[in-house]
C-alpha cells in the first residue's frame, strides 16, 4: 500500500489524482490532503478518503474545517501553515508527495517531502523553475524519486532510455527534446488582436481544462517557456537542446529526436489522468480511467512552429534560461503578479509579456546559493512587478 500526501488536493491536478487514487483502493491509500481555502471541497474529500491530516492556510480556516470534519464523523485532524504542509510532506508513513499547489507557494512543501527522500509526482513546475539548481541539489542528495506529472515531461520520461542520465547510459543517442505546446485559445491571433482579449478567453482552454494560473500561462505560451525551463531541469539538457513544437490536437504530449534518425513519441487523449496515473505506478501501469486512444476518429495531426511576434513570452522565458543563475526566478515571480493582475483586469493580456521582461531587465542576476536568496530574488522581483504594474494603471 502507497501513502501519499495530495498537496493541492482541490485544484485540477489534485482531483484528478484523487479521481486515479479513488479506481485503487487496494493500492494507495491518502495521508493527507491540502487546500489553500476551499474548505467545503476539502471536507468533501476527506469524508471520501479519510486522511489522517487535512491541511489550509490559516488557523481560522483550520478551525471551520475541523467543525465541518467532527458534524460529518470524519476523523482527519485539521491543521495549518505551511510548517504544517511540511510536516505532511515527510512524515514517515508517507511514500509518495504529489505537488499540485500552483505557483511558488509550492516550493517550500516540495523541498521539504525531497529532503525527506519522499517519491515526488511534481505537478508544481513553478518550484522547479524558480530554484531548479538547490532542487536538483536537494534530489540527489536525498536519493529521492522525481517524477514528471506536466504532460510533456511524463512524455519525454516515457520515451527516453530508463538508464538516460546515469554514469552507465549517459546520453544514450538523445539529440533534441521536441516539448509540444496547443497553442492554447490565442493560436493564429496576432498580438493587436490579443490586447483586448479577457480572463474569461484567455482560461477557455481548447483541449485541457485547469488552473486559472496555468489557463493564462498557455494562452501567452508562458505556460511552455516555463516547461522549456521545467526540462532543462529534469534532463539536464541546454535549452538549445528544446525545440517547441505547436501541435493543436494536444494528442501527441512531446517527443525525443535521437542520432540515428528515430523520433520516439507518446500519445494519448489529453486528460492529466494519464500522467498521473504512470507517475503513481511506475513502473507498473494502471488503469487510469481517461478513454483509449481512437486514432480513426483523430484521423489526422497537425504541426506549426509557435509565432514568436505574437506570443513574446517564449522568448523571455527562453532568454532567461539562457541566463541562468536567478533569472528564472525572477521570471517565474513577475510572471506570477502579471497573470494575477490580468486575471484582477488591472492590466491587459499583452502587458503580461511587458511586466516579466521589465522585472527581468531591472533586476540584476546572480548566483542563488541559498533558499533564502531565492527567496530574495523571488520577493525583490514581486516587489518591483508590482510596482510597475501600478504605474501602468496610471
Ligand atoms: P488549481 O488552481 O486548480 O489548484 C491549485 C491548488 O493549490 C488548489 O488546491 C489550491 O487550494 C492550492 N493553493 C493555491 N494557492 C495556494 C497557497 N498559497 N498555499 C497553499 N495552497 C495553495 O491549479 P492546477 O491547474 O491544479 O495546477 C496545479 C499545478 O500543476 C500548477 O503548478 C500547474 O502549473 C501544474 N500543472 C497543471 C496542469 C493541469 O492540467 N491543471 C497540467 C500540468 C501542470
Ligand atoms: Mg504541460
Amino acid at each position: 500500500m502507497q501513502m501519499i500526501t495530495v498537496l493541492g488536493a482541490t485544484g485540477s491536478i489534485g482531483i484528478s489524482t484523487l479521481d486515479v487514487i479513488a479506481r485503487h483502493p487496494d493500492k494507495y491509500a491518502v495521508f493527507a490532503l491540502s487546500a489553500h481555502t476551499q474548505i467545503n471541497k476539502l471536507a468533501e474529500q476527506c469524508q471520501q478518503f479519510n486522511p489522517k491530516f487535512a491541511v489550509v492556510s490559516d488557523a481560522v480556516l483550520a478551525d471551520q474545517l475541523q467543525a465541518k470534519l467532527r458534524a460529518c464523523g470524519c476523523a482527519t485532524e485539521a491543521i495549518y501553515g505551511v510548517d504544517a504542509l511540511c510536516q505532511v510532506s515527510s512524515d514517515a508513513a508517507v511514500d509518495t508527495v504529489m505537488a499540485a499547489i500552483v505557483g511558488a507557494a509550492g516550493l517550500v512543501p516540495t523541498l521539504a517531502a525531497v529532503h525527506a527522500g519522499k517519491k515526488i509526482l511534481l505537478a508544481n513546475k513553478e518550484a522547479l523553475v524558480m530554484a531548479g539548481g538547490l532542487f536538483m541539489q536537494a534530489v540527489a542528495d536525498s536519493g529521492s524519486m522525481l517524477l514528471p506529472i506536466d504532460s510533456e515531461h511524463n512524455a519525454i520520461f516515457q520515451c527516453l532510455p530508463t538508464d538516460y542520465g546515469t554514469s552507465s547510459g549517459a546520453d544514450r543517442g538523445v539529440e533534441k527534446l521536441l516539448l509540444s505546446a496547443s497553442g492554447g485559445p490565442f493560436r493564429g491571433m496576432s498580438l493587436e488582436q490579443m490586447h483586448s482579449v479577457t480572463p474569461d478567453q484567455a482560461c477557455a482552454h481548447p483541449n485541457w481544462s485547469m488552473g486559472r494560473k496555468i489557463s493564462v500561462d498557455s494562452a501567452s505560451l508562458m505556460n511552455k517557456g516555463l516547461e522549456l525551463i521545467e526540462a532543462c531541469w529534469l534532463f539536464a539538457v541546454p535549452e538549445q537542446s528544446i525545440e517547441v513544437v505547436v501541435h493543436p490536437q494536444s494528442i501527441i504530449h512531446s517527443l525525443v529526436q535521437y542520432a540515428d534518425g528515430s523520433v520516439l513519441a507518446q500519445l494519448g487523449n489529453p486528460d492529466m489522468r494519464t500522467p498521473i496515473a504512470h507517475a503513481l505506478a511506475w513502473p507498473q501501469r494502471i488503469e487510469s480511467g481517461v478513454a483509449h486512444l481512437d486514432l480513426f476518429e483523430i484521423a489526422r495531426l497537425d504541426f506549426e512552429k509557435p509565432d514568436m511576434r505574437a506570443f513574446p513570452c517564449l522568448a523571455i522565458a527562453r532568454a532567461a534560461a539562457q541566463a541562468g543563475g536567478d533569472a528564472a526566478t525572477i521570471l517565474n515571480a513577475a510572471n506570477e503578479v502579471a497573470v494575477q493582475a490580468f486575471l484582477d483586469q488591472r492590466i491587459g493580456f499583452t502587458q503580461i509579456a511587458a511586466v516579466v521582461k521589465e522585472t527581468l531587465n531591472r533586476q540584476a542576476v546572480s548566483e542563488p546559493e541559498s533558499l533564502e536568496a531565492v527567496q530574495e530574488s523571488d520577493n525583490q522581483a514581486r516587489l518591483y512587478s508590482s510596482a510597475y504594474i501600478t504605474r501602468l494603471e496610471k
